[in-house]
């Protein structure tokens, strides 16, 4: 079938590590992973690595959380590492809940032996025996191909006991999730595994202390440990060599909203947002203006066309008031209205908070009743200050993520975009 030249540009500017094998292979036959060089790394790893080895070779490769925080990888293994107690745990966090991303369900559908792979060799790398995958029920087919993978690794050998002759030992199970958004956040979802409401808890401890049954938990998400095999394979030098000095390696962004050619886009960190949006997506559908991109779902910010030629990567994107997040990127054309884009998102956090916090529970239902009576054209004089007063409190007095998140769309909206809300305030547009 000819490919046209849209997809062919679509896919050829592309850098693909983590989606390497999504719809090249057939993700319920392990043979075709192991034909790409798949569980070579584990070999590797367990017969010729100490964890030690295998942690340094990780923070060689500067790989940074993918499922938003950014927080050093190599940190968070030698945290549990160190935790004093031998039963120790592993968990994935496949509970992707940011409106429009899927680049977790995609690694899940299409290539799921590379996350048990990553998996195990942190599993090895921390000294945990035992991985959960903390899987959004939304997601069966995922949760399938889960299961078809595990059973197949188990009769290689790759999971189960005395890996490869090593005496290491390790076997993965799968939670299904509820699908509550507050659940990717770490102790909401050490809570909800344990059988409990799904409610943050206090830190510290941290989970690599104290997590799943008080005993020291390795959190991850999928696009994280799906990395893990190609950096232990090629080496952490090839990763690093990708990316910028601090924000190392490829992510990958599910591209949406009004652009052109939407989908997962895999590209070294530090490319331009002109080169994801024009470059791979075509630009704007029906050739309108380029307006804003709403990144990091709805605890990320709105960035606007003035700011286009910023990298992509972890710090440029914090200093516009975006977050790279989970890597979620909505892009909106002229006609899009910014503060019904802001109502929108913080209508998602509202219906998502747990309710523990005062500020995050009521704070942000008030937020939300202002924005609609500005898009209804009820606006008040001093609605702008009373939404940027209540996100300030809200972003202080808020117990965790979701929380202190929630105001970013209104607050850079406010930012970028004031004489949106004044025109709908003033002359009732
Ligand atoms: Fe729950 Fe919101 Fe408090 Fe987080 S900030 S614990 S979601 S009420």
């Amino acid at each position: 079938m000819a490919i046209s030249d849209e997809d062919k540009q679509f896919v050829e500017k592309q850098q693909r590590v983590v989606l390497r094998n999504c719809g090249v292979i057939n993700p319920e036959n392990i043979d075709e992973y192991i034909a790409v060089d798949g569980y070579k790394a584990i070999e590797k790893v367990v017969t010729s690595m100490t964890p030690d080895e295998v942690i340094e070779e990780i923070k060689i490769s500067g790989l940074r959380g993918r499922g938003g925080a950014g927080f050093p990888t190599w940190f968070k293994w030698n945290a549990a590492k160190q935790s004093p107690g031998t039963e120790k745990y592993l968990v994935c966090n496949a509970d992707e809940g940011d409106p429009g991303a899927f680049m977790d369900r995609s690694v899940l559908e299409g290539d799921p032996h590379s996350l048990l792979e990553g998996m195990i060799i942190a599993g090895y790398a921390m000294g945990a025996n035992e991985g959960v995958i903390y899987c959004r029920a939304e997601y069966p087919l995922a949760i399938r191909r889960l299961e078809i993978a595990m059973d197949q690794a188990r009769e290689k050998g790759y999971l189960g006991k005395n890996l490869f002759g090593s005496g290491f030992d390790f076997d993965i199970r799968i939670k299904a999730g509820a699908g509550a958004f507050v659940c990717g956040e770490e102790t909401a979802l050490i809570a909800s595994l344990e059988g409990e409401r799904g409610m943050p808890r206090l830190k510290p401890p941290f989970p690599a202390a104290k997590g799943y049954w008080q005993k020291p938990t390795d959190i991850n998400n999928v696009e994280t440990l799906a990395n893990v095999p190609w950096i232990l394979f090629n080496g952490g030098a090839a990763f690093g060599a990708m990316g910028t000095e601090k924000s190392k390696g490829t992510k990958v962004f599910a591209l949406a909203g009004k652009i052109k050619k939407g989908g997962l886009v895999e590209v070294p960190m530090g490319l331009p947002l002109r080169e994801v949006i024009y470059g791979i997506g075509g630009g704007i559908k029906n050739d309108k203006e380029f307006k804003a991109v709403q990144m990091g779902g709805p605890s990320g910010g709105c960035i606007p066309a003035s700011l286009i030629d910023t990298p992509v990567d972890y710090e440029n994107i914090t200093k516009t008031g975006a977050i790279v997040g989970s890597g979620g990127m909505i892009v909106m054309d002229e006609t899009t209205c910014m503060v019904d884009m802001a109502r929108y998102f913080l209508d998602f956090t509202r219906k998502e908070s747990c309710g523990k916090c005062n500020y995050c529970r009521i704070g942000t239902k008030r937020m939300l009743e202002i924005l609609e009576r500005i898009t209804n054209g009820e606006g008040r004089d001093g609605d702008i200050e009373l939404l940027e007063e209540l996100a300030v409190k809200i972003k202080d007095g808020s117990l965790c993520g979701l929380g202190q998140t929630a105001p970013n769309p209104v607050l850079t909206t406010i930012k970028y975009f004031r004489n949106e809300y004044e025109d709908h305030i003033y002359k009732k547009k």
